[in-house]
């Protein structure tokens, strides 16, 4: 239930333990803070991988949520009651230091993430999974009118990582793009990196693919995947099935953007693709971490290897206003928010099984309070 000084949400309180309903601390309200109402979370693989690595519990997880404005702070610009506004994976950076002076405040040091971490005053931060969420003005967004909550929250993180460097590398009209990796975050590289005007976004299947999946691409007109890659406007498909299948694609992309978690996504054959000068991008967290990199690989073609962590405000509010222009949809799968539905949503994320998305929803049915009361008053 909530109140002035707490809201409720579906907390893990061990790595393996069952989602359960319990009551969450939010942060003393100031006059820079917005209290949201949360109507929508998306699951991202950080929800996942978080929930058995936390560095306490109970967690509260979910960094990619919409929800209406139900307290507005007297120092609030440009949010006022009952606008929709969405939240992603930073809830506070410093705001002083040379990073966040330039507009990177997603790489300031001392940068607050939504869950799992800890506020100054010792509050902790708590995600979506809930019925509310308190955040300063700073990391709250205003969602543009035309664009469906549902499709729209998946853009918060995932959306959010791919266009950042996209934009930083000034991705548009005759950029040649790589993309690495069919799933939440591919799909939506796929979508940000032609409503850019990417040339080409390329699609490089997973070197690890699923036995179906190869097979399946020696006969194209079977091959489901590759549909799918068409249907998000990737112009071409490249099968890294044969040994040599990079030989024809060499010194031909400007980005290599990898949205996988795989590792072994590194080697020679995709850094080859790169023109001179050309950068691969890593989104993703492999367990083994990266393999070694030769330097000579390096060297001879004159590219760069970058890191990509989310984005900052500029880019959340660049790439708001592009999916609304461009009418970008997400492909999403709801799940009603409840103890067996944060599961379902979870499990469904950590095998692979979305397309290509999660969204919990219903959060005002599930934590609505006994008729009477003022669910809008925290
Ligand atoms: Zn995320
Ligand atoms: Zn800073």
């Amino acid at each position: 239930m909530a109140n002035a000084t707490s809201c409720t949400g579906f907390l893990l309180t061990s790595p393996f333990s069952p989602f359960v309903r319990l009551p969450i601390k939010l942060k003393p309200f100031t006059e820079n803070d917005i209290d949201i109402e949360i109507t929508h979370c998306g699951v991202c693989n950080t929800d996942c991988t978080t929930l058995l690595s936390a560095k306490t519990y109970p967690l509260c997880v979910g960094h990619e949520i919409i929800g209406r404005a139900i307290k507005v702070g007297s120092k609030v610009k440009g949010v006022k009651y009952w606008d929709r506004v969405g939240v992603g994976p930073i809830v506070s950076s410093c705001g002083l230091c040379s990073v966040c002076l330039s507009g990177e405040e997603n790489y300031c040091e001392k940068v607050i993430a939504t869950y799992d971490d800890v506020y100054p005053d010792g509050t902790e931060t708590t995600g979506g999974f809930a019925s509310h969420v308190r955040v300063h003005q700073n990391f709250v967004f205003l969602l543009p009118s035309n664009l469906d909550p549902t499709n729209v929250a998946p853009m918060l993180c995932g959306g959010l990582s791919v266009f950042s460097p996209m934009r930083r590398h000034k991705v548009s009209k005759g950029t040649k793009i790589g993309i690495i990796g069919l799933a939440g975050l591919g799909h939506l590289a796929i979508l940000f990196a032609r409503a850019l005007g990417a040339e080409g976004a390329y699609f490089l299947s997973p070197a690890n693919s699923s036995l179906f999946f190869i097979t399946a691409c020696r006969k194209r007109q079977r091959c489901t995947k590759g549909k799918t890659f068409s249907i998000f406007g990737a112009s071409v498909f490249i099968c890294t099935h044969n040994i040599d299948w990079s030989d024809r694609w060499v010194r031909r992309l400007d980005i290599i953007l990898n949205t996988s978690n795989i590792g072994s996504l590194f080697p020679e054959p995709y850094l080859r693709l790169l023109k001179p000068h050309g950068t691969y991008i890593t989104l993703g967290f492999p367990e083994n971490g990266l393999p070694t990199i030769a330097s000579v690989d390096l060297i001879h073609s004159g590219i760069s290897i970058e890191g990509s962590r989310s984005g900052s405000r500029r880019d959340m509010v660049s790439m708001l206003k592009l999916a609304a222009k461009a009418k970008l949809k997400s492909w999403v799968d709801e799940v009603e928010i409840s103890e067996e539905g944060c599961r379902t949503a979870i499990e469904r994320v950590r095998n692979g099984e979305a397309r290509y998305r999660v969204v919990l929803v219903g959060h005002v049915k599930a934590f609505n309070k006994p008729p009477g009361e003022d669910r809008h008053l925290l």
